[in-house]
């Protein structure tokens, strides 16, 4: 048979390796896909491309096609490259299969004007976490200046036809972003002098716009993929497959997009995949890949097919898929496989996620597009300097349910009653409840934009809260009355005092232990050398002046009512006290703090 033919020659079949674009927004990430499908030309899906779901396929035909002027004799063993369609990291770590990447290998797109950019590092951390083997585009060497356009051709050719100025220039810049990845702790050289594959990574210049560089990039990934990764590329029969998302079509239902990397699905397969609720466990009621030819791409125009062999991105069609939960692998049950022990498994990442849910039920809700970037989120959340607790989770759209769900949290935590939706919608009838119970919903696609926007928000209303107990917080201070500093002797008394414990703030009221405890009134005013001033410290001396906030506090005079030796003292109770714990901590020393308690006995505060 073929097996043993192929088990002779000492080869093994191997299966389309798998390739994600990655990069910096704007480095050009989209152009570039639209370049390897060859969108961007008349022909359209010329030379075997054929558009699959949520990825394309290039042909190693086509990929031969493409390099023959590199006259590298190509020697292709994969039957060809599956380039998937949503570039960006957020897509490469949600595509997960069986807990490691989906992707076989990565370009990483770095603009030759701008170098290492935010996300370049991003991503870069991605990659090495993973161990996804990568080469970086260094895109958009046409804005070089005085680059002359030689349309799709190798960057080699292109190169040698450019001026001493333009080289020069692409010199330089190259050097520079060398030096970059060095600093990232990444080794890396321009693809034709790279002789140590493996330990250093290539780098292809390109232009997106004007092709040059293209056809070596192309054969630098599959030839690379192939070199390093055979154990991982051969074909093997066990399904290795991923839900990219869950979509409702019309006519079709729920219906699940996925990337078939290893294996043969058919038609009529029982299937098991990780849901919402619960493992789902279903049959494969049809297996569906896009119409090639554009003019009949209507509604509903897919191709049927009874079986598909991976590598490929295809539509599954069944019944119960509503509730799938995107990001996790979809199985296959044989004839000898334990359908419950599947169901177990399947539901593992799913555990791992739910038991990162805060315990005390005190939290935000966090809802995104699949379980990979939910898992993703619910890390960031949990990291020390981060630290937001959360009480629920959801994937998918932000639907009413779920601000229902939030909402709990008003009655216990008014800023826990919050959405962080990350790379997700949320419905009009969703936002419209939000707005009229009072919960808060966050978007954003990047994480860190998330809890830029929800720290802003916690600060605000740490603030807010703030300004309204400002009147109520009391700082602790002793006052001492100097002599021949008594400027007016009633409302609104006026004196030269030292402060010997403590800070002296406006608005504290003061009172005279030693005399009963009777409250004098307010400090309204302070001034230090003659320019008035919000506080005072500790060993400062200064003229405070002292306003009577009812008739009783204004009858209160010196002389009568307190002398010199009196010491004035802030009267705390136990409700300043919590507010100062609440909202000003951080602002007392521990020497004020020290007095606070100092004052708390003296007051015979419980
Ligand atoms: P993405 O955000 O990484 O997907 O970037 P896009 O593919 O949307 O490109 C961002 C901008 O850069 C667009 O205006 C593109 O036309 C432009 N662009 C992309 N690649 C190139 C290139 O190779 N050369 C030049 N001159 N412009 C490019």
């Amino acid at each position: 048979g073929k097996k043993e033919e192929e088990e002779e020659e000492g080869e093994k079949t191997l299966r389309s390796p798998i390739c994600c674009i990655m990069g910096h927004v704007d480095t050009g990430k989209t152009k570039l896909l639209d370049c390897i499908r060859r969108t961007n030309v008349q022909e359209g899906e010329a030379g075997g491309i054929t558009q699959q779901i949520g990825a394309t396929y290039i042909p190693a035909d086509n990929i031969r096609e493409r390099t023959k002027e590199l006259k590298a004799d190509a020697k292709l063993n994969v039957p060809g490259l599956l380039v998937i369609d949503t570039p960006g990291h957020e897509s490469f770590k949600n595509l997960r299969s069986r807990g490691s990447g989906l992707c076989d290998i990565a370009i990483l797109v770095v603009d030759i004007m701008h170098g290492l950019e935010p996300q370049t590092i991003e991503s870069l951390n991605l990659l090495r976490m993973r161990n996804t083997e990568f080469i970086v585009a260094l895109n958009k060497v046409d804005r070089l200046y005085g680059w002359k356009v030689c349309r799709n051709a190798p960057i080699g050719k292109a190169m040698k036809l450019q001026s001493r100025d333009v080289q020069l220039e692409f010199e330089h810049r190259l050097t520079q972003i060398i030096t970059q990845f060095k600093e990232q702790g990444i080794n890396t050289e321009l693809y034709s002098k790279n002789k140590e594959r493996g330990e250093t990574y290539s780098i292809v210049p390109t232009s997106a716009i004007s092709g040059e560089g293209i056809p070596e990039m192309l054969l630098l990934l599959v030839q690379w993929a192939q070199k390093t990764m055979v154990e991982k590329l051969t074909y093997s029969n066990e399904i290795q497959c991923t839900v990219l998302e869950v979509k409702v079509i019309e006519g079709l239902g729920t219906t699940i997009d996925v990337v078939l990397v290893n294996g043969v699905l058919h038609e009529g397969d029982e299937i098991v995949v990780c849901g919402f609720q619960g493992p789902i466990h279903t049959t494969i009621r049809s297996l569906l890949t896009p119409h090639p030819m554009k003019e009949l791409r209507v509604k509903g125009a897919y191709i049927h097919h009874k079986e598909i062999k991976a590598a490929q991105g295809i539509k599954i069609t069944g019944q119960n898929l509503e509730h799938a939960v995107a990001g996790t692998a979809l199985y296959v049950v044989g004839p000898d496989d334990d359908v419950e022990e599947i169901k177990e498994s399947v539901m593992d990442d799913m555990r791992n996620v739910m038991s990162r849910i805060d315990k005390s039920g005190e939290g935000v809700y966090v809802q995104a597009s699949t379980l990979g970037s939910l898992e993703a989120l619910l890390e960031f959340l949990k990291t020390p300097v981060v630290s937001i607790p959360v009480s629920g989770i959801g994937i998918g759209p932000v639907h009413k349910k779920d601000v229902m769900k939030a909402s709990v949290m008003l009655e216990k935590k008014k800023e826990y009653a919050t959405i962080l939706a990350f790379d997700v919608k949320v419905t009009p009838e969703a936002r419209e409840l939000a707005d009229d119970i009072g919960v808060k919903i966050f978007i954003a696609d990047i994480i860190y934009h998330l809890f830029d926007q929800f720290k802003a928000y916690i600060d605000n209303l740490k603030e807010e809260k703030k300004r309204e107990a400002a009147e109520d917080a009391v700082f602790p201070c002793v006052l001492q009355i100097m002599p021949n500093c008594v400027f007016n002797k009633k409302d609104p008394i006026i004196l030269g005092v030292d402060v010997i414990e403590g800070i002296l703030k406006i608005g504290t009221p003061i009172c005279i232990p030693q005399r009963d405890f009777i409250d004098i009134g307010r400090i309204s005013s302070i001034e230090n050398n003659h320019k008035p001033v919000d506080y005072a410290k500790k060993g400062q001396k200064v003229a405070i002046k002292i306003t009577g906030s009812n008739a009783e506090e204004q009858q209160k005079m010196f002389g009568r009512h307190f002398e010199m030796e009196d010491e004035l003292v802030s009267h705390i109770s136990r409700n300043s006290i919590d507010i100062l714990k609440a909202n000003y901590r951080d602002e007392l020393t521990n020497e004020e703090w020290k007095l606070v308690v100092k004052l708390k006995h003296l007051f015979k505060i419980q």
